[in-house]
């Protein structure tokens, strides 16, 4: 059986996947050529090697080819972050994902055998410019290049009306497929569920249909 996760580069993206993982309770084998990087994360991880991970003999010695998820968080150095690609594709790993610096450096990613690419910083201007939009927008997220979700509260004066009397359906086609309240959670909510102050929804729908609503509420003319 194959074992689950490989993290190569331990620096603020790398090492926060790392750390999460681990939270989760999952093995992490770790992969830095700073050995100071290492060193910091030896007693958390599963394992910890100091390596270049562009040497295709070290990879193979290390066995990353065992693993089913290798993630690819070399920043800066974009030849390091292609060769190290290309070298875990040609081993067969089943699962790469790579951070990238650029949408050149995606587009090669892409092509060479990743299977997700990463912009982690695009992603955060990303989220934090649709929360600005509207104090109703709590958070954003693209899911693929169609879907997107969105967790948004309503004005105060719409608490007490009810999910179908936002019409989201029929004016932005987007659905409200979840609602946290009071720190539960329901899904499919009924279209004659009472909002109630603090509610969040789960909304979600095509990202242009998305967009739309959220331009509403920027505007002040939903939610
Ligand atoms: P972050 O924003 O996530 O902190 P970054 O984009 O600034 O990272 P770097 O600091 O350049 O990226 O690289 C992340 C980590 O990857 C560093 O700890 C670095 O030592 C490691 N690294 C870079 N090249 C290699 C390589 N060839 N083999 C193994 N590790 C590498």
């Amino acid at each position: 059986m194959r074992r689950p996760f490989v993290v190569i580069g331990l620096g603020r993206f790398g090492g926060s996947v790392t750390q999460e993982l681990i939270r989760q309770g999952a093995e992490v084998l770790a992969i830095d050529r700073d050995d100071a990087k290492i060193e910091a994360f030896r007693e958390h991880v599963t394992s910890s090697v100091v390596a270049d991970a562009t040497d295709e003999k070290v990879l193979k010695e290390l066995g990353v080819h065992e693993y089913t998820h290798v993630i690819v968080a070399i920043g800066n150095d974009i030849e390091a972050s292609i060769l190290t690609t290309l070298l875990l594709s040609e081993l067969g790993v089943p699962d790469i994902s790579v951070k990238a610096q650029n949408d050149y450096h995606a587009r090669v990613l892409t092509k060479i055998g990743a299977d997700r690419v990463l912009h982690p910083e695009r992603d955060m201007g990303t989220r934090l410019a649709h929360n600005l939009m509207s104090k109703n927008i709590i958070d954003y997220a693209e899911l693929s290049g169609q879907l997107s979700v969105m967790e948004m509260t309503v004005d105060e004066h719409k608490c007490g009306g009810t999910i179908g009397a936002l019409e989201l359906r029929r004016k932005y086609h987007c659905a409200v497929v979840a609602v946290c309240r009071n720190g539960t959670f329901f899904s499919s909510p009924p279209m004659t569920e009472v909002i109630k102050k603090g509610d969040i929804l789960v909304v979600l729908g095509l990202t242009k249909d998305v967009y739309q609503l959220e331009q509403a509420m920027a505007h002040k003319k939903e939610g």
